[in-house]
């Protein structure tokens, strides 16, 4: 059986090892096909990064834009794999390598899918538009965070769908309607430094300090709401300004985050920190760091055309949430742009044999051009 175009595109982009931040090709290959079908191109690169937008329209109507990442995670052990990680081999159904999930097969099927789309509908209001980065995966600096202001003084958009695997077990199951906020704070608990044998003289950060991160384990930050979950915090390092056994430390240091549903903000968060550390009479130095606010689709109309598209395609009633990590979603939303999140089934993203169904990429990219013509299809 031959292959699809969709599927011939993800093996290509598959076979670029692009990690984080090197896009190395894979913009350029989209470019040449977004190009031939008319689009407009802007490539812009920050630092190591590469960024692309294309577009096709004007601004007389709604504007949808795909978002979407060209870089992918490092392999781990290349030997473990079932096939080499850029080899895009084909088994059983399952296209295989890094980034068959996440994402490189969201971007064939949305380039192909806007391609489709402009092709039947030279002459459409509005305008479809993408945004690729090759930074999503690594620390997100030179990528959509300082695309958006570039791009959005000369385009404004309505939509963004982002082609991150939304998916969980089957395609089409989840789709993500925000995401939340992520921030850091490195907590420095200040006792007194001296000898194990006279703690009379010292005093010990980590005793002063055990209350406290007994009370942090069960302590309520939020409610969350309808859409998020309450806001949790977590403790992922604990370590001394000591690593001597004869000596009690001056310091102890605590490396924490926040993943904050929207019913909490950097200042309550940081407001409501400090207030327990003063409860526990307690010495302290924080050092924040904000990652990433969060964001929550409010609006209906993209949401309703995914719903719908997923219900025509794959019969099944999509669940929205706003679980997993943060992602490139939340540089777009300020913007006051609606986000929605559909990709394929996220079970092996950023694990050894990470694959994805060759069918669910097909069915994808019927789903992306469906949502096209609904929210733009109203001249030929
Ligand atoms: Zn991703």
């Amino acid at each position: 059986m031959s292959e699809s175009q969709v599927i011939q595109l993800a093996k290509k982009l598959i076979e670029i090892d692009s990690i984080t931040p090197n896009d190395k090709g894979c913009q350029i290959l989209i470019t040449d096909l977004l190009t031939q079908a008319g689009f407009q191109i802007e490539h812009k690169r920050f630092g190591k990064v590469d960024n692309l937008f294309a577009w096709h329209g004007s601004n007389d109507g709604k504007s949808l834009m795909f978002l979407g990442h060209t870089d992918v995670v490092p392999t781990g052990d290349e030997n473990s794999w079932k096939y080499p990680p850029f080899s895009a081999s084909i088994d059983d159904g399952y296209l295989y390598g890094r980034g068959a999930a996440d994402m490189k097969s969201s971007v064939a099927a949305f380039t192909l899918a806007m391609i489709e789309f402009v092709k039947k509908k030279p002459n459409h209001l509005g305008k479809i538009a993408l945004m690729l980065t090759s930074d999503d995966e690594g620390i997100a600096l030179d990528g959509v965070k300082k695309m958006m202001p570039y791009i959005t003084p000369k385009h404004a958009f309505d939509y963004c769908l982002v082609g991150e695997p939304s998916s969980s077990e089957q395609l089409g199951d989840v789709a993500r309607i925000g995401r939340r906020g992520s921030l850091h704070v490195n907590i420095s608990i200040h006792g007194k430094q001296g000898h194990v044998a006279y703690p009379e003289n010292a005093s010990n950060p980590i005793f002063l300090a055990a209350q406290f991160i007994d009370y942090l384990s069960s302590f309520k930050w939020d409610e969350g709401n309808e859409d998020f979950p309450p806001t949790s915090f977590q403790i992922s390092a604990l370590k001394t300004s000591s690593n001597t056994s004869n000596i009690i430390p001056a310091d102890l240091y605590i490396q924490a985050n926040f993943r904050f549903s929207p019913e909490s903000n950097e200042t309550s968060l940081k407001y409501q920190l400090q207030q327990l550390l003063d409860k526990y009479n307690l010495n302290y130095t924080l050092k924040w760091n904000l990652s990433g606010r969060p964001f929550h689709s409010r609006n209906k109309m993209l949401k309703n055309a995914l719903a719908d598209s997923i219900f025509d395609i794959c019969h099944r009633n999509v669940m929205f949430n706003t679980a997993g990590g943060t992602s490139d979603g939340r540089f777009v939303a300020p913007h006051g742009v609606e986000v929605v999140e559909l990709g394929v089934v996220n079970k092996t993203i950023h694990q050894i044999d990470e694959k994805v169904l060759i069918t669910d990429v097909e069915k994808l990219q019927n789903i992306y051009y469906q949502i096209i013509t609904t929210l733009l299809n109203r001249n030929t």
